[in-house]
């Protein structure tokens, strides 16, 4: 006879392991179903511990490295001699950090109680949940009736027709991950987050990167001050970023792969050693849902949810990259606890207005909250202030002068809105205004705290003091 369990939940990413380890800790007996193999091997964790967040961040640490000892260290006084990469040392490192932390989470899964069913999970009619595993053998597939049940299948990345993805030449995120050599040429389609990420990795070990964009502003999403700035960061670094430039076909011959372009209206081609196509990522519920299991999905094929992440079914949720919102891991795993929060009849919700982005570029780009264009669209009457890292002292001793610290206010109320940063380590700096929205802070309170000195946070003091013309190391006319 199957199991019993309280909660089922189908997708081990992170929105699906911390969804079952929070029900754990409430008591609840909890299967993880999760089917992915990674280096031949089941693996818990998701796109993000797999194929996403980690092994992006592992590489861009590591071309960081690399970049950095060529060009960085002469000015201190340090010589190196050559310097060179060794790839495969690299990906290995790569894979110890992914499997580190993707055994990581199979052990919590382990020490919670919790089950890891290692196959695929389909939800049938009546809340029923069907359980094929990886390796079949005769009556095998389960039926588990569980009380509630959390969709978190996450997505997969969108292919599209005029770049066919082949693994070989054109590759997606995922194969982009995992090149064997620097290619010396590189196109990359899409200059949103993953674009510029990976296209920032391969040009640090060397490859000439063109970024093909079909809109014709950059990070439209981004505040427009922060998002010049970026652009023109990255392109000084050597990225060629081509705006307005639509790919109308590739042709794959001996190796190379050639991308027909037209760029404000002309017809252009160029040949790269590789393609990363990178235009986004979709909601993956393929094989998730039996045509009967009573749950919505939207036109996109996210499946539909209210603010809570209840589906159309009772005592059904959907969490992370299969329902709208951003798709983030951090979204995603709040999503998890909130369901579970709620299923147990606590008041638990997801702030979506301040879910923070960041860009883990050099320097990082991040924000919260309204952009100065989102909130006058609004109608809001808006205050700024921003302030530059080139007069902060940290960031001079550090040499990573690039970059700013805006925010963006509410004119009548002094209420803090949004906060913007380009910065060597602005992933991490852009917290503290996530910090302050929750709070509903307003600008003065910002103003009235002492930061420590000397630290790149001295900005986040002096953009909100430069919000009433108060900053202290620049020369500001506006008086308060
Ligand atoms: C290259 C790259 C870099 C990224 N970097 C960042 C970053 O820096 N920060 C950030 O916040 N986000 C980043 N993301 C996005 C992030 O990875 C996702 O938002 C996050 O993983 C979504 O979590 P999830 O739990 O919803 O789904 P996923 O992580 O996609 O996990 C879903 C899991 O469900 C499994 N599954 C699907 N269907 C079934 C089924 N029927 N039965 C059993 N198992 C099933 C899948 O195998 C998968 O492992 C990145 C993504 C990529 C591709």
């Amino acid at each position: 006879m199957a199991q019993q369990y309280d909660l089922v939940v189908i997708g081990g990413g992170p929105g699906g392991y911390e969804a079952a380890i929070r029900a754990a800790q409430l008591g609840y007996k909890v299967a993880c179903i999760e089917k992915r193999i990674h280096n031949g091997k089941p693996s818990m964790g998701g796109t993000c511990l797999n194929v996403g967040c980690i092994p992006s961040k592992a590489l861009l640490d590591s071309s960081h490295r690399y970049e950095s000892t060529q060009h960085d260290l002469q000015v201190h006084g340090i010589s190196t001699g050559d310097v060179s990469i060794d790839v495969s040392t690299m990906q290995a490192r790569k894979t110890k950090v992914v499997e580190q932390l993707t055994g990581g989470v199979a052990q919590l899964l382990k020490g919670n109680g919790i089950d890891w069913l290692q196959g695929t999970g389909k939800l049938l009619a009546g809340k029923k949940v069907e359980f094929t595993p990886l390796e079949l053998t005769a009556n095998d597939v389960q039926i588990l009736e569980p009380k509630y049940v959390i969709l978190a299948s996450g997505s997969v990345p969108v292919n599209i027709p005029v770049a066919p993805v082949d693994e070989d030449s054109i590759v997606d995120s995922t194969g982009a991950l995992a090149f064997e050599q620097v290619p010396q040429t590189l196109g990359v389609i899409g200059a949103g987050v993953i674009g510029l990420e990976l296209g920032s990795v391969w040009r640090r070990l060397g490859s000439d990167v063109v970024v093909f964009e079909a809109l014709d502003s950059f990070l439209p999403m981004a505040d427009k001050a922060l998002a010049k700035e970026t652009l023109k960061v990255l392109t000084k670094q050597g990225l060629d970023i081509r705006l307005n430039a639509k790919v109308t076909a590739t042709e794959c011959k001996d190796g190379k792969v050639t991308v027909k372009y037209n760029q404000a209206g002309e017809d252009k081609e160029q040949v790269f050693d590789k393609l990363i196509v990178a235009v986004g990522r979709k909601p993956y519920a393929e094989g998730l849902l039996s045509d009967d299991a009573g749950i919505k999905l939207t036109e996109r094929g996210f499946v539909e949810v209210d603010e809570q992440c209840k589906t159309s079914l009772d005592g059904v949720y959907a969490i992370g990259d299969l329902v709208r919102g951003p798709m983030l891991a951090h979204k995603a795993m709040e999503e998890g606890v909130m369901a579970v929060e709620r299923m147990h009849g606590h008041a638990a919700q997801v702030n979506y207005d301040t879910i923070i982005s960041v860009i883990y570029t050099f320097p990082e780009v991040a924000w919260v909250g309204l952009s100065e264009e989102a909130a006058k669209e609004k109608g809001i009457e808006v205050k700024t202030g921003q302030f530059p890292f080139a007069v902060n002292g940290r960031a001079l001793a550090a040499g990573e002068p690039a970059g700013f610290v805006k925010f963006v206010a509410d004119a009548k109320t002094d209420r803090l809105l949004g906060m913007h940063v380009l910065g060597s380590n602005a992933g991490d700096m852009v917290h503290q205004g996530m910090i302050a929205l929750e709070f509903v802070s307003s600008v003065e309170d910002l103003q009235l705290m002492t930061f420590a000195h000397p630290t790149l946070s001295e900005a986040v003091h002096e953009a909100a003091l430069a919000v009433d013309g108060r900053a202290i190391h620049a020369i500001q006319r506006k008086r308060k």
